[in-house]
């Protein structure tokens, strides 16, 4: 089943010469409990094909479902917002915590956005799969950069949303933190059958996908099952 189905994205920025394709025509499915990494070159248009399929941004052509919604049929800007809170989680390369929340407050914010409960069940699953027992009163400035991006993936999963996107979600973090991290990820995709998608340029980030996407162009050009640091090069 798909947790997210795209057909024939496209996206042009500009006009004229400065016309510039950012998406040919992408059709993808993210299906549920799947890890996904995606790559290609600066510029091929991975940004562009996450922000289209989280509705951040508006493609030019083509459907996105997201679960059972049609995105692409949502007019009203406040149903869109609704459904990005509700039921899309994001990771960002710079984390995106709130400096006054503790770690606790951060993780269960998108609840008090919504103003609702939220699951106790679902928190204390999550925060054992990212191992935040021990961090959750702290505030961001008082936790490392993984600790930190750990925190954003547990507000990203708390909602149980269809899917999580993250974009280059160890961009800022060193190479230790880095493999930490994935590997919480990972688990928790495993120990909690989320949906992840992952934009990433570096190949041992893509090795711990269960898939790896290819773009160039604005095309998917190649698809890659249980990548290998070989295969994803
Ligand atoms: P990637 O994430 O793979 O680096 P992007 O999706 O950011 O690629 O960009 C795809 C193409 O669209 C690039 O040529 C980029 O310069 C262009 N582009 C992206 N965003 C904009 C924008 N807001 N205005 C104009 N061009 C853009
Ligand atoms: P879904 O939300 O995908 O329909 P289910 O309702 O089938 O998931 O729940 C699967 C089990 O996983 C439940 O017993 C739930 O308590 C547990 N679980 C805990 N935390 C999460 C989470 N963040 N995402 C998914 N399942 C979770």
């Amino acid at each position: 089943i798909a947790a997210v189905r795209a057909s024939g994205l496209a996206k042009r920025y500009g006009a004229g010469d400065s016309r510039v394709v950012a998406l040919a025509g992408v059709d993808v499915e993210f299906r549920r409990g799947e890890f996904t990494a995606i790559m290609g070159p600066s510029g091929s248009g991975k940004s562009t094909l996450m922000h289209c399929a989280a509705g951040l941004d508006r493609a030019d052509e083509g459907t996105v479902w997201i679960g059972d919604t049609e995105l692409t049929a949502l007019r009203d800007d406040d149903a869109l917002t609704r459904l990005r809170r509700d039921r899309v989680g994001f990771v960002f390369q710079a984390f995106n915590l709130l400096p006054t929340l503790t770690a606790l407050e951060n993780i269960t914010l998108p609840f008090d956005l919504a103003g609702r409960k939220h699951d106790q069940e679902t928190l204390d699953a999550v925060i054992a799969a990212l191992n935040l027992q021990n961090r959750l009163h702290h505030r961001p400035s008082q936790l490392s950069g993984g600790q930190q991006q750990r925190v954003a993936c547990a507000r990203a999963l708390v909602t149980r949303p269809e899917v999580v996107f993250a974009d280059e979600p160890t961009g800022a973090l060193d190479s230790a933190a880095s493999a930490e991290l994935l590997g919480f990820l990972r688990r928790s995709v495993d120990a909690l059958g989320r949906t992840v998608a992952m934009v990433t340029h570096e190949p041992s980030a893509a090795t711990y996908a269960d898939r790896v996407l290819f773009l160039k162009d604005g095309c998917l050009v190649d698809e890659i099952h249980a990548p290998t640091a070989d295969s994803v090069l």
